[in-house]
């Protein structure tokens, strides 16, 4: 934690900045209230946010929204939603001591959509959000999931033995 905390303060430029509109060295970090319109699972979602801090200049009134607007943007989101923030889910796949490619092989997904969650900012659908809060808190279904061929047998009876079952009875 302590670590990432030291990247952004070196990443984070030092303010003011120049403003791309105007000219002038007076982009600063403001809070501002901010009614987000989203696409999620192919649906528009409005939520507002009490405090986003944003990139604004002081001369012309310029705003510009950077990687942690937008992080602060998908928090919202999840918040909106009731499904986990990134962190919520990196934490729950640390829990679970899985890597993050067994991790995406157990839910039967590609390793890239489980580095996009953690990494590019994208949003988990509802479906997958939930498939996660099971994995996370049972153990049942992490042992189910990681096992392909246990599902299957429950998922696929022998059709030979369910005749002979039928029959038997009538
Ligand atoms: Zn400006």
């Amino acid at each position: 934690m302590g670590n990432q905390t030291s990247e952004n303060i070196l990443q984070d430029r030092p303010y003011p900045h120049r403003c791309a509109a105007c000219g002038q060295m007076t982009v600063i970090a403001v809070q501002i209230a901010y009614d987000a319109r989203v696409r999620h699972d192919g649906k528009l979602h409005t939520f507002h946010i009490p405090s986003l801090r944003i990139d604004q200049c002081d001369h012309c009134g310029e705003q510009y929204f950077n990687a942690e607007t937008d992080g602060q943007i998908s928090v919202g989101l999840c918040r909106h939603l009731g499904i986990q923030t990134v962190d919520e889910i990196r934490a729950g796949i640390e829990k679970c001591g899985v890597s993050q490619k067994v991790f995406a092989e157990h839910l039967g997904i590609a390793t890239e959509i489980v580095s996009r969650w953690l990494n590019d900012g994208v949003t988990q659908t509802r479906s997958l959000d939930k498939l996660m809060r099971l994995y996370f808190t049972m153990p049942s279904v992490r042992s189910a999931l990681a096992d392909c061929r246990g599902i299957q047998a429950v998922a696929e009876p022998d059709a030979s033995n369910v005749l002979e079952d039928a029959g038997v009875r009538e």
